[in-house]
């Protein structure tokens, strides 16, 4: 069964039995209450003709008596213990009721009966006769008007009863399509991307607040994220293999040039091996980078202990000098020669060096200065913290590793742009005199977002660049952590 159907249907039952029910429940109130109303009525209707009877039974005659008490549709009647010498006077239309069998009754009593398929409220008073015996006076009223109008009350009831199914029959359609409206649009854009394989958007009409609306609202904005995503791929995929192309091209030539003169010409080998090498050392890292960064962290196995901050600093500070030949100067801020407990940390020693690594690279190539590594507490962290714009689990500020190279700094207006997959500033001259591949930075952001640390760039143009690296003295979002640190 549709959607649609079920909540019209539902919707229609539902009212339908509502209705009813009420209805009803009104109808047996009223109708009780207006029974014994009238049961009531004739009650003391009979006790005060019983009463009037007993006063005026010593001048007039019990038949005159009977006859101007009688009711307007019913009979009067006075019956003596032995049933016999009974005295009956009916109404015009009720005389049938003089054959309604007689029955003498020691205490008072009053009911609803029914003879002939006619409901009667019957009352009887016991009284003491002019000629001193008991006797009963008995009244039996028809209720024919009352039930004339309980019928049509039951009647007016139905009416309003079918009458009001009709909005409710006709809102159950309405409410259905409503709600089937803007499920039935999604899965017909839904249809439409599979088919033209063309992202799409639904109408969405004016805001409001209802939940269709904001199904519609998600839906497209799933949507922006679905084809944002897929611009990314698509873009990552032309520059990746756009960037693999290169090294490859230069090594086919290579490669086709000694295949063509390397054996009469051996100061072309040493050239062409030389060039070979580099390009596949390149591709290499740059394949690596790629499937870092392609992997999710959760595939990264991090794995979380202490780590001295300034015996890494050392560390690769040696290995630079040793590797590169460049000097790297390593500087503690007083805070931390104070305290120097403040300079261990919770993290994966492995990624972090990977970060500083790359940071420490980009100074080299993009400077020929010394370089300096600024080991510190971040106080621009605590200060957003205290302003409440961040959340961290540790209590503790933030470790700042700030790297500072005397290069040729970034232009400002690329700063935010660096940390783009393949992204180069003056791409041509970098890429010739540096190697670069334009996804250092974006594997350092990957890193510190899975070390819950975080990386920016002071820079200007021509005087140099500081990269400054945020890092928690422990993550709060490893789970790692918490497993080790017991
Ligand atoms: P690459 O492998 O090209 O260095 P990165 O992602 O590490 O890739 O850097 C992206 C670009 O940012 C670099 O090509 C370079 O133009 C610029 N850049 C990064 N670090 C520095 C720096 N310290 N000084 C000057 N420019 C830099």
């Amino acid at each position: 069964m549709k959607l649609r159907t079920k909540i019209h249907l539902y919707s229609s039952v539902l009212f339908a039995l509502l209705f009813i029910m009420t209805n009803l429940l009104v109808y047996v109130v009223f109708s009780t209450m207006t029974l014994q109303q009238q049961q009531s009525r004739v009650e003391s209707q009979t006790n005060k003709t019983a009463d009037n009877m007993r006063q005026s039974s010593a001048d007039t005659s019990a038949a005159d008596l009977l006859r101007a008490y009688v009711p307007v549709e019913g009979m009067i009647r006075i019956v003596r213990e032995t049933g016999s010498n009974t005295l009956l006077v009916t109404s015009a239309d009720q005389q049938q009721l003089a054959e309604r069998p007689v029955s003498y009754l020691e205490e008072r009593s009053a009911e609803i009966i029914t003879y002939n398929q006619q409901r009667y409220v019957f009352v009887s008073v016991p009284v003491i006769w002019n000629d001193g015996q008991v006797v009963d006076i008995q009244v039996t009223e028809s209720l024919r008007q009352t039930e004339q109008y309980l019928n049509a009350l039951r009647i007016v009831l139905l009416i309003v009863t079918g009458l009001a199914m009709i909005p409710v029959f006709l809102s159950g359609h309405v409410l259905g399509r409503i709600i089937i409206r803007p499920i039935a649009a999604i899965t017909a854009t839904m249809r439409d991307i599979r088919r033209s394989g063309q992202f799409q958007r639904l109408t969405v009409p004016s805001p409001s607040s209802d939940e269709l609306y904001e199904m519609s609202a998600t839906f497209n904005s799933m949507i922006d994220l679905l084809e944002s995503n897929y611009d990314k791929q698509k873009q990552f995929v032309s520059n990746a293999s756009h960037e693999l192309r290169t090294p490859l091209t230069i090594i086919e030539s290579y490669a086709s040039l000694l295949k063509r003169r390397g054996m009469n010409r051996p100061e072309l080998f040493q050239e062409s091996v030389e060039a070979i090498h580099s390009e596949a050392v390149r591709m290499k890292e740059m394949t690596e980078q790629l499937l870092l960064l392609a992997r999710h962290e959760e595939q990264w196995n991090l794995t979380v202990e202490t780590v001295d901050l300034l015996d890494q600093a050392e560390q690769l500070s040696r290995e630079f000098d040793t590797a590169y030949h460049r000097r790297i100067e390593i500087r503690v801020a007083p805070e931390l020669q104070r305290q120097p407990a403040l300079l261990s940390v919770q993290t994966d020693a492995g990624k972090l060096r990977q970060m500083i690594f790359i940071l420490l690279d980009n100074a080299r190539k993009y400077s020929s200065e010394d370089i300096t590594m600024e080991l510190a507490l971040d106080h621009a962290q605590r200060s957003e913290q205290a302003a409440g714009k961040r959340q961290t689990a540790a209590a503790e500020p933030n470790r700042c590793i700030k790297i500072i190279d005397r290069g040729i700094g970034i232009p400002a207006e690329e700063l935010d742009k660096v940390f783009d997959r393949f992204y180069r500033v003056d791409e041509a001259r970098v890429r010739q005199d540096t190697g670069g591949s334009g996804l250092g930075l974006t594997l350092a952001r990957r890193i510190a977002e899975a070390l819950d640390a975080s990386i920016r760039l002071e820079s200007t143009a021509g005087e140099g660049t500081s990269a400054i690296l945020s890092l928690p003295s422990a993550p709060a979002n490893l789970p790692a952590f918490s497993a080790n640190s017991n």
